[in-house]
């Protein structure tokens, strides 16, 4: 077995012809993960005992001649934002560097249920805040593809371990673009779903109103397997939706011709040039395929970083403010009061980058600064959204960057919080709008570095992104 080049259908025809079990692929899996993440620091911890008694689950099911289900036997890596029961859950932060959930969440139970086995948790910038995963208390990931350069973030981990082959898929969260631009930055398909398509029940909270579980992997079909497997409604997150879940990989079935693409035009004006030829290349391809590409206009992007880091923080400063040493958390040694307990917890707890949005956060809420900031954000919110569905009554697609530019060097912009907000700024605008969109790799630089395309569609339009995504990864001559 070539553990860097399986994918979901490789594993299972392996297991079917009884070629390897699916413990011998756990182990194996387990090994050479391992052994990758001494050059990229890509996952925090393993879980070997959780793995291997997911793979002989599977292997016994495949001994009575059952299905163990569409993920059979699959190496998956989690982000470490997502509670995983007895398996160490650290969002990236000191303050729960010792934290054990008691429970799972919802999108890691369906994936076992599946047969998948997760053989670890993956870095990612402190609670999800970053574009780097620099932001991570436990060292930065270095990005497979070129050693001395970030894999993106938040989801960094998660998008390295599938560009470098020990995992086959990968779950991720998504706030505003921490799915996509890692994917963009590491070569590999990441999708983020309509906002209630996979429950967050379990996801740790950033800014929840903003906030997807969504996969990581090589190829747009394995992408498509993994969401399926976790999309759905669940009574135990109030915002995930009821509406029922297609087939997402009968979707790619190559029938783009006819389809209407739409160019927005505020995004591609200060494109830098290697990423923009890129882009076009993709563009072209699909328009050789019979689709139709027109330029549209999203007029209302010129804020949507503005709006993003407002409604982001605010949500974030509310959702942080559990951490208090009281509950899940690392105490703080020496405090005499409760107010220095809260004071010493945190302060010691958090990273810079947590401190900077709680700080901002609580600003833009405060009395007398709600209306100027954060009312007025939740205005202009309507407004990105509303640009999307003006551009959807002309269009049944979206194409746009992920990212202005390919992965940076580490170090680069860490010390300049604002370059770093900015290279954010073709994702946020999905976010905001709660539409799926995806990045799919476009090609590399001419110093190797991939770059990606994303496709945003209609609400609940996942099936119609999947085809444009699988027409995009085809090579055409
Ligand atoms: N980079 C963005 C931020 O720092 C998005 C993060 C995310 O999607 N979790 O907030």
């Amino acid at each position: 077995m070539d553990i860097p080049t399986l994918t979901i259908d490789g594993v299972r025809q392996g297991l079917f012809a009884r070629t390897f079990s699916a413990v011998e692929l756990a182990t194996e899996a387990l090994r050479f993960a391992e052994a990758q993440n001494a050059r990229t620091n890509a996952w925090l911890h393993f879980s070997p005992e959780r793995a291997l008694a997911a793979a002989r689950r599977v292997d016994e099911q495949l001994a009575r001649g059952e299905d163990p289900g569409p993920l059979a036997g699959v190496p998956v890596a989690v982000k470490d934002v997502i509670v995983t029961k007895d398996v160490r859950t650290t969002c990236g932060s000191r303050l729960l560097e010792h934290y054990v959930p008691p429970y799972d969440a919802t999108a890691i139970r369906r994936l076992e249920a599946a047969g998948g086995v997760i053989l670890g948790k993956t870095n990612c910038d402190e609670f999800a805040m970053g574009s780097s995963t620099e932001n991570s208390a436990f060292g930065p990931v270095r990005n497979p593809v070129a050693l001395d350069r970030v894999p993106g973030g938040s989801s960094g981990g998660s998008a390295a371990a599938v560009a470098d082959g020990s995992a086959v898929v990968a779950l991720g969260s998504d706030t505003g673009g921490s799915i996509r631009q890692p994917a963009s930055f590491c070569g590999v398909v990441g999708v983020c779903p309509t906002y209630g398509r996979v429950s967050r029940y379990g996801l740790t909270a950033f800014a929840s109103s903003l906030d997807h579980i969504g996969p990581f992997a090589r190829t747009v079909a394995d992408a498509a397997t993994l969401l399926g497997v976790i999309a759905g409604r669940d009574p135990c997150d109030a915002t995930s939706a009821a509406a029922p879940v297609p087939d997402y990989r009968a979707a790619i079935d190559g029938r783009v011709k006819g389809l209407k693409l739409g160019l927005p035009r505020e995004y591609l004006k200060d494109l830098a040039s290697e990423t923009g030829a890129l882009i076009a290349q993709g563009v072209e391809q699909l328009r050789k395929l019979g689709c139709e590409v027109r330029e549209i206009s999203l007029p209302a992007t010129d804020y949507a970083i503005a709006t993003y880091y407002i409604i982001a923080t605010a949500e974030a400063s509310s959702n942080l403010a559990r951490y208090d040493g009281v509950r899940y958390t690392t105490r703080s040694a020496h405090s005499e009061t409760l107010a220095d307990l809260y004071r010493n917890t945190r302060g010691e707890g958090f990273g810079t980058e947590c401190k900077r949005r709680i700080m901002l956060g609580t600003y833009v809420l405060s009395h007398g600064y709600y209306d100027a900031y954060y009312l007025k954000a939740q205005k202009v919110r309507t407004l990105i959204g509303r640009d999307f569905e003006h551009a959807f009554q002309q269009v049944d697609a979206v194409l746009a960057p992920v990212s202005p530019f390919p992965a940076f060097k580490l170090g680069e912009k860490v010390d300049d919080p604002l370059s770093m907000y900015l290279s954010d700024i073709y994702t946020i605008t999905g976010s905001l709008a709660g539409i799926p969109c995806m990045s799919v790799p476009c090609g590399t630089t001419a110093a190797g570095l991939p770059v990606g395309l994303q496709i945003l569609t209609r609400h609940f339009d996942e099936p119609g992104m999947f085809r444009l995504a699988g027409a995009l990864e085809q090579p055409t001559s």
